[in-house]
């Protein structure tokens, strides 16, 4: 069946239009600058037909959503010949609270729901939901599923989500971890738990580190296919150090910021997640590979950036093979982790007393999915690209087909 893969943010919606069966992405694009006044812009890609540009401003979503159909069922640059050819809609969905462990057929009750979660997430579920209400609308009778980043993570047992905060906390706000970037931590979970088969693993019994390291990075750990920690918290801001977020703080700096700068919780809110991370060390970039280049040429603070994201990955590493009592894999991901040869190969470093060995010459020339341990390496050590996508157009496959 032919899926629409929706990522729908407060001023863009990213698409993807994969047919389920073969798993092929048949047209993809972005629209941007929905709802602000000129610049609007459609980038638009159908397989085998090249990439357009269309400049259109799109007050709201549901007229980026028109613009997008026109662009899939173009005869020149479409996929497809009718919106009717599609059978279902993936929504990615930020937060899914306690509520929502796997993913769900939406309805009415359900866009209540996850309305009621945007507290916990204020700058994504209304977005999400925009691009919900907007096909409900568009394409009345078609299934549209929501897919969260939080939903891989609600295997986790309490003593990892509940904060040491007074427990009421927890009971009336729904203040505790539930970690994101889910979906991506469960494509190459499934993927790596294929691999480490092949290997004589067995796949329910693994206990695997997954690191997805974008411009947000969290990780996992995920013992026998179930996450049991990860680590991002009740929002992303949590964990490791990223792009432009802090990661891990001691939270008495937010009170100490705040008196001595007069900082308002804005302010403090841009700090942490807009200002910090290897933009607010090196001053430079907020970007990996500016800040490996930085790095190269001599510049002190990129270097220390690349050090403190490593430490950092590395002692999560040490605490989850702690949480998991034991280790038989570690998972590099997105666009750093699969593309970073430096990060991979500092955080490894040293790590032999845990089974991590690192193959300096596999790390160097390897790419997609591989293997660049050791043989020697009690830990395997797999690059596994991940594909958020194409797992939303499985899991909404999965979801309709279950409902037939
Ligand atoms: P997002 O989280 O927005 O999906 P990506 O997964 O694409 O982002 O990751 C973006 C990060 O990956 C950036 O920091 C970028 O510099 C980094 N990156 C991409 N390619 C490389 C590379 N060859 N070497 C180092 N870092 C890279």
């Amino acid at each position: 069946m032919k899926i629409l893969v929706l990522n729908s943010g407060s001023s863009s919606l990213k698409y993807q239009l994969i047919d389920s069966d073969t798993e092929q992405v048949l047209a993809k694009g972005i629209a941007e600058r929905i709802g602000i006044a000129d610049g609007g812009k459609i980038k638009h890609e159908a397989a085998s037909k090249g990439k357009v540009e269309v400049e259109v401003d799109m007050p709201n979503h549901q007229n980026a959503l028109d613009y997008i159909f026109a662009l899939l069922t173009d005869p020149a640059n479409g996929a497809i010949r009718s919106i009717e050819e599609i059978s279902a809609v993936g929504h990615r969905v930020v937060h899914g609270g306690e509520k929502f462990a796997d993913s769900i057929r939406v309805d009415e009750e359900t866009i209540n729901e996850i309305d009621k979660i945007s507290s916990l997430a204020p700058l994504h579920n209304p977005s999400n939901l925009k691009g919900i209400r907007a096909c409900m609308r568009l394409m009345p009778g078609v299934p549209q599923v929501a897919v969260f980043d939080t939903a891989f993570h609600a295997t986790m047992p309490n003593y990892a989500y509940i904060y040491a905060l007074p427990y009421k906390y927890y009971t009336h706000y729904g203040v505790r971890r539930y970690g994101f970037h889910g979906t991506s931590h469960r494509f190459v979970t499934r993927q790596a738990q294929k691999m480490l088969q092949e290997m004589g693993f067995d796949p329910d019994a693994t206990k695997i580190i997954t690191c997805h390291l974008g411009n947000g990075c969290s990780m996992a750990a995920v013992k026998g296919g179930k996450v049991v920690d990860t680590s991002m918290g009740m929002t992303p801001a949590e964990g490791l150090v990223m792009g432009t977020r802090a990661g891990d703080l001691d939270p008495a700096i937010l009170i100490h910021l705040s008196r001595e700068l007069g900082a308002s919780i804005d302010d403090i809110d841009n700090i942490i997640n807009k200002k910090s991370g290897l933009l607010g060390i090196t001053g430079v970039s907020s970007d990996m590979r500016d800040v490996e280049n930085a790095a190269a040429e001599g510049n002190q603070r990129a270097d220390l950036a690349l050090s403190i994201f490593c430490y950092r990955i590395k002692k999560y590493i040490g605490a989850y093979a702690a949480a998991m009592g034991g280790l038989d894999a570690i998972i590099f991901t997105g666009g750093i982790g699969e593309n970073s040869r430096a990060v991979r190969q500092r955080v490894c470093r040293d790590m032999e007393f845990l089974g991590i060995e690192l193959d300096e010459e596999k790390n160097d020339t390897l790419r997609g999915k591989a293997d660049i341990s050791k043989p020697s390496g009690k830990v395997k050590i797999l690059l596994v690209p991940t594909n958020e996508e194409l797992m939303i157009a499985r899991e909404t496959s999965h979801v309709v087909e279950a409902a037939d």
